[in-house]
């Protein structure tokens, strides 16, 4: 079983010797300074800002999201709809079917490439935009601790359910957007941002927030959808979706701090790997 909030906030979560606390870990989102913990909230005295934890998922979010700009945070109902099936046959074949991703198709095989890409990390992972831990908690094992942060209280309550039942005990979930990570500088050891990327409001805002959050030297490892002539890539462009060309995501990534750009791209899918300088 993974430790509740209320056990981590209590005895924090030991591994190799080393006691971590939510104390230490999560930061007000806002003003990155340090938060006060009781077994419901966490608290920002600074900002007077009280963040809900609600079955141990602190909420970051809060707010109604229904009239933001962003296509994503306006639909977060469309992700907690979708969170129950997100992992099953009813969506990762059937979307990456029609994106056109070739060679890497089935989430088993996308999932165990970017582990790849990922390799060990000595210490803990961020994990963008997680959905249910779909790969971060597949990927815990090469970590310390893995942070999963998403907009969706759906996804999110999803993966703590799967963690448990798959007895991933080193994985947390908190609800935060990219923009506003709720996380020090330079405490990650490395990241993931896997099947988002298209989707945030601003690249370079988002990639900048990571990046902030990444020790130098740190890994961001991820997969977004490269532009083609398929009728998948007109879809998502006609609804806020971004496509990314290989060169210039090496540009933007180069541009918020993380350099040594590598990138394969299987059919629409295009993996990435960048290094914080
Ligand atoms: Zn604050």
């Amino acid at each position: 079983m993974p430790a509740t909030l209320a056990t981590f906030i209590e005895h924090g979560t030991q591994r190799g010797g080393a006691v971590t606390r939510p104390a230490a870990i999560y930061v007000c989102p806002q003003c990155k300074g340090p938060l006060a913990a009781d077994q419901q909230a966490l608290c920002c005295a600074a900002c007077a800002k009280t963040y809900a934890v609600r079955r141990d998922i602190p909420d970051f979010i809060g707010d109604d999201l229904r009239h933001s700009k962003n296509w994503s945070l306006r639909h977060a109902g469309f992700f907690n709809w979708l969170a129950p099936i997100y992992e099953t046959k009813l969506w990762y074949p059937i979307v990456m079917r029609l994106a056109g991703v070739k060679d890497v198709a089935s989430l088993p095989q996308l999932i165990s490439t970017v582990a790849a890409m990922t390799g060990a990390v000595s210490g803990d992972l961020l994990d963008v935009a997680c959905g249910p831990g779909t790969f971060g908690r597949r990927i815990a094992a090469q970590a310390t601790t893995v942070f999963g942060i998403d907009i969706s209280t759906g996804m999110l309550e999803q993966g703590r359910t799967y963690a448990a039942r798959e007895n991933v005990p080193n994985v947390h979930f908190a609800r935060a957007t990219v923009e506003a990570l709720p996380f020090a500088d330079a405490r990650f050891a490395a990241a993931l941002c896997c099947g988002s990327l298209h989707l945030f409001e601003d690249t370079r805002v988002a990639l900048r927030e990571i990046a902030r959050t990444l020790k130098p030297g740190a890994q961001l490892v991820g997969f977004t959808f490269a532009a083609t002539e398929s009728a998948f890539s007109r879809f998502a462009l006609r609804h806020g979706g971004r496509l990314f060309e290989a060169k210039s995501l090496g540009e933007m990534l180069s541009e918020t701090g993380l350099g040594d750009y590598t990138s394969q791209t299987f059919g629409s899918a295009l993996l990435f790997r960048a290094r914080k300088g």
